[in-house]
């Protein structure tokens, strides 16, 4: 199994902290509208149970208000059917009775009064003596029976003047009001009739064209028991009968309340006689409608009311815009929530990763420190028994072995060279170059290494030149600036071809020392500079496979100089030459 390498651990890592990045801030903000989504949903829910309640309320409101109406009238009619029991009662008792009401004015629903005689057959004669004296002209029964009770309409008030034709008109010659005379009789009890058309003119059979229902109150005879059914039927006298335009009472009973916004229409009516009585139109209907009926039962008659109302009226636009409101604050706060914790989780996966990349680096520039110090001991070693056996101290050595000793040493040389370079890239990586400042000379100091490359220079045949200060002071770490310039040297020593020539300048500059080490040699494209000094990093020159290198010289030396707060300019041309300029501060004492 192989290890996985640097670049595939921090590969994966980015691969998974990638995923990561994305998905959970699509998820917060995913969540967040789902939630506000759902929170929007009741908020939904609630504003319709609000709107479903108002309804309600209104509808409630409407009922009591009806039944209050009725109430009312019920009380003119047994009013009416009081008067009847408290003493005679002709024609002019009746108008004034019923004019003390002022119908027009109090009741304008009211069309008018009535009373009417229940009677067995032999007393129906009696009555239209009676009546014909009464009205000062003929009266009959109309639609009578002779053979039966009849109950007929002795006096009706406000009278007009087709009133009298009325007179003696058999109430129970129609079924409708017959029915409801009847179910007033057995219990008692105010009732009914649906709707109806009032008759105008009894004698002609003629009826008027206004829709209208009629209250009957019974009146019994003050002498008789009237506990059950059977009993009111034999002391009925009579009734007291109220006639109602019924569009004018629905339309007095609803001008209580803002029908802007709600249609209704009522309808009243058993079976096969249920009848629309009144219809009203919202006058600024828009928008959704909630629909609701109603059913009562008033004095025996089934009333049932359908409602349209605006849904959206019934409460404040506040109320009505509130689940969307809620939707969109939610998918704002989703967008918001979701962009923070992508930058926070970018945040978070950067700093994981410098710090993983830090460690993977840090394990690196551990082991090449450990390995390469590791290697130098035995190299150094064999660099100082091979330049023994060179100095003769094992005896005379043949010319071959001697060659042979002499290659040996060198690629140790070299070889050491390649370990130390290592070496103290790992320690600079590591933080662990500590420099070790003294006052030294940088003219002797570059004498010195010029001098040491001297047996490179002929190899290479190249010429040297040197033009170095009288007194150059300077106060830095020797050993380390000794391994720079020896890198400028020997690189202008190896990318220069044989018959080229090396110039090597100190020169003071204001503050600064500048030591040019200037070379004829294969040159660098420009666009190559960027790559010089970078770790690991050989640029390729005619000359490059004649030479040995790590591609670590110029990254060192870059960073060593500027731990002497310094610097390393270049300058090249393409097969012209380069030159290296080391700037150095100008110290001679501890800074
Ligand atoms: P190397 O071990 O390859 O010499 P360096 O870091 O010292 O590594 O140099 C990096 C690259 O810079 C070299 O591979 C070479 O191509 C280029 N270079 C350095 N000095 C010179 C020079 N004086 N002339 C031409 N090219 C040079």
């Amino acid at each position: 199994m192989t290890e996985p390498t640097q670049s595939h651990v921090l590969k994966r890592l980015y691969a998974r902290f990638t995923n990561y990045l994305s998905v959970t801030p699509i998820l917060v903000t995913l969540s967040i509208i789902a939630i506000s989504l759902v929170v929007s949903i009741l908020i939904q829910r609630n504003l319709e149970s609000i709107q479903s309640q108002a309804v309600t309320k209104q509808v409630r409101e409407n009922e009591i208000l009806i039944q209050n109406t009725f109430q009312m009238y019920s009380q003119v009619a047994w009013s009416g059917a009081g008067r009847m029991n408290s003493g005679a009662v002709d024609r002019d008792t009746w108008a004034r009775f019923v004019g003390t009401y002022n119908f027009p004015q109090n009741f304008p629903a009211i069309a008018s009064m009535g009373v009417t005689r229940n009677l067995h057959p032999d007393q129906q004669q009696a009555f239209i003596d009676e009546m014909s004296q009464i009205y000062g002209q003929p009266i009959q029964i109309t639609k009578g029976d002779a053979a039966n009770d009849v109950n007929v309409l002795a006096f009706v008030a406000p009278e007009k003047p087709s009133s009298v034709n009325n007179i003696g008109f058999n109430v129970y010659s129609d079924a409708a009001r017959r029915n409801a005379m009847i179910a007033a009789t057995d219990e008692g009890k105010i009732a009914m009739t649906d709707q109806l058309e009032l008759i105008i003119n009894a004698r002609q059979d003629s009826t008027s064209d206004g829709p209208a229902f009629l209250l009957y109150a019974p009146y019994y005879a003050q002498d008789m028991p009237i506990t059950t059914p059977e009993e009111r039927r034999a002391a009925l006298l009579g009734h007291v009968s109220v006639a109602f335009r019924t569009n004018e009472v629905f339309e007095q009973i609803f001008s209580h309340i803002d029908r802007s916004h709600v249609a209704m229409t009522v309808s009243i009516g058993k079976e096969k006689r249920v009848q629309e009585v009144y219809k009203s139109h919202a006058t600024a209907a828009s928008g959704p409608q909630i629909y609701r009926t109603q059913t009562m039962e008033i004095y025996g008659q089934p009333v049932v009311i359908n409602y349209v109302f605006d849904r959206n009226f019934l409460v404040s636009s506040s109320q009505l815009h509130g689940p969307l409101w809620a939707f969109l604050s939610g998918c704002f706060v989703a967008f918001l929530t979701g962009t923070v914790t992508f930058f926070f989780l970018r945040g978070r996966h950067h700093r994981l990763l410098l710090d993983k990349e830090r460690e993977v680096n840090r394990a690196k520039d551990e082991l090449l420190s450990l390995a390469s110090h590791q290697l130098r001991t035995p190299a150094t070693g064999v660099k100082q028994y091979l330049g023994m056996v060179l100095q003769g101290f094992a005896g005379k050595t043949t010319r071959v072995q001697e060659e042979l000793l002499e290659k040996a040493y060198k690629s140790n040389e070299r070889q050491l060279h390649v370990i130390n370079d290592i070496l103290h890239l790992a320690k600079l990586d590591l933080g662990m170059i500590v420099l070790a400042k003294t006052n030294f000379d940088l003219g002797d100091l570059i004498g010195d290494v010029l001098e040491e490359q001297m047996e490179e220079v002929k190899a290479g045949q190249l010429k040297v030149s040197k033009k170095l200060l009288k007194s150059s002071p300077i106060y830095g770490d020797k050993h380390m600036l000794r391994m720079v310039i020896e890198n400028l040297l020997s690189n202008a020593i190896k990318y220069t071809d044989p018959g080229g020539s090396i110039k090597v300048r100190l020169t003071k500059q204001g503050d600064e020392y500048h030591i040019a080490v200037k070379d004829t040699g294969v040159g660098i494209a420009s666009n190559d500079m960027s790559k010089l000094f970078k770790q690991f990093s050989r640029v390729m020159n005619p000359r490059s496979h004649l030479v040995t290198g790590t591609g670590v010289g110029l990254y060192l030396s870059k960073h060593l100089v500027q731990l002497h707060h310094g610097d390393i300019r270049v300058e090249s041309k393409l097969d012209k030459g380069s030159t290296f300029t080391l700037v150095l501060p100008r110290v001679d004492e501890s800074l």
